[in-house]
């Protein structure tokens, strides 16, 4: 579903060409929990981007559900990931001013469908991550596992068919984040959907279904996680 083809991803910090990404190649499947471990600066979120078409390769392909993310113009590329591929950050990034269901309904507003039909979806995802009697409530009056709560269900209100996690439970205390990592972990569906996490935990990586660490920008290793 997402391939990169030895993809590579260079910043420009003052006259210093840094290679965030060299030349990965890498391919996710639906039904696949993937957890990107590696120190920091060795290229996990750069990686993650370019899955997630939130960048594209200096060099090299993303290929999204077919799709070659580098022929897509920004609009386009961004049109592509809000209907496509759903993201949870580790700042949850909620808007403070609109409450929980109204945070999980915005990308369909943003999408032009209708306030009423909007928020009804958002309060169904809101069900599915157990929090629906949460709706009315602003993110300053929630915990932090709610508030991640809120972010998983905005992540899926388009029925995405990839979600992308950079640190989702680097703001949690353990058993908080066992609780999202129980509703990540449940989200993979076979020949659908792919679940991609971003984290520094061992005990996160543990709930994915592989193993991918990234060392100086290259795939050090990649194994199945056994049970
Ligand atoms: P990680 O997620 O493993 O901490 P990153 O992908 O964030 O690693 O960063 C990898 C390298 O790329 C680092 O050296 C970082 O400073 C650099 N980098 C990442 N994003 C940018 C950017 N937008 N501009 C310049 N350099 C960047
Ligand atoms: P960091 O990896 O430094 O903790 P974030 O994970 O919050 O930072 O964001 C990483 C990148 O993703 C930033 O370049 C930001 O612009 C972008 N980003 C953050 N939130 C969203 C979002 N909800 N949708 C699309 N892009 C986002």
């Amino acid at each position: 579903m997402i391939e990169l083809v030895d993809a590579t991803k260079s910043y420009l910090q003052g006259r210093r060409v840094v290679e965030a990404v060299r030349g990965v190649s890498l391919r996710v499947a639906g039904g696949e929990f993937v957890a990107i471990m590696g120190p920091s600066g060795s290229g996990k979120s750069t990686l993650m981007h370019l899955m997630g078409a939130l960048d594209i390769p200096s060099t090299g392909r993303a290929v999204f559900l077919g799709r070659d993310l580098q022929s897509l113009s920004d609009s386009q590329r961004s049109q592509f990931r809000r209907t496509r591929i759903g993201f949870v950050f580790q700042q949850f990034n909620l808007l403070p001013t609109l409450t929980a269901a109204e945070n999980v309904a915005l990308p369909l507003m943003l999408d032009g469908i209708a306030r009423r039909a909007a928020l009804a979806k958002a309060n169904d995802r809101l069900k599915q991550v157990a929090l629906d009697h949460r709706a009315g409530h602003f993110p300053d009056e929630m915990s932090g596992g709610e508030m991640q709560r809120v972010a998983v269900a905005r992540a899926l209100i388009a029925d995405p068919d990839a979600v992308l996690c950079d640190e989702p439970t680097g703001n949690l205390d353990t058993i908080t984040s066992r609780e999202i990592l129980t509703l990540l972990a449940a989200l993979p569906e076979p020949d659908r959907r792919a679940v991609v996490m971003v984290t520094h935990d061992p005990a996160a990586a543990a709930f994915g279904t592989r193993l991918v660490k990234v060392r100086d920008g290259r795939v050090e290793s990649d194994d199945p996680v056994r049970k």
